[in-house]
């Protein structure tokens, strides 16, 4: 059973907005309470504590994934080569600078940094 939408004033820009039928269940369902800003204060609010050091670069996020890294043998060299990804036994894997010497494209084989 639907719940009826409510109409809530923004504490940010004083407009109102509506909080829907469907978001005041969600709302309800992670226990948070009613939203005291409109959508757009909110997203606003949001990126702005995502970018942190307020840069304007959008698509710019920093490097920050924490991928799970993989130690390999290097199949060229011998050295021990930490890649980002589950090696396969089937295929060569190459520490960065024997990848970067074997062009990742081209000649022979196929690199491994291609998923
Ligand atoms: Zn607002
Ligand atoms: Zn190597």
């Amino acid at each position: 059973m639907p719940l009826p939408d409510k109409t809530l004033t923004c504490s940010d820009c004083g407009q109102e907005f509506l909080f829907s039928g469907d978001d005041q269940e969600f709302y309800q369902s992670r226990g948070f309470s009613e939203p005291k800003r409109c959508r757009s204060c909110r997203a606003q609010r949001r990126s702005e504590r995502e970018s942190g050091d307020g840069g304007a670069g959008g698509f710019n996020r920093p490097p920050r994934v924490e991928r799970e890294m993989f130690e390999v043998t290097c199949s060229s060299c011998g050295n021990i080569a930490r890649v980002p990804f589950q090696p396969r036994g089937d295929r060569p894997v190459y520490c960065r600078d024997c990848f970067d010497r074997v062009g990742g494209g081209g000649g022979g084989g196929r690199s491994s940094y291609n998923r």
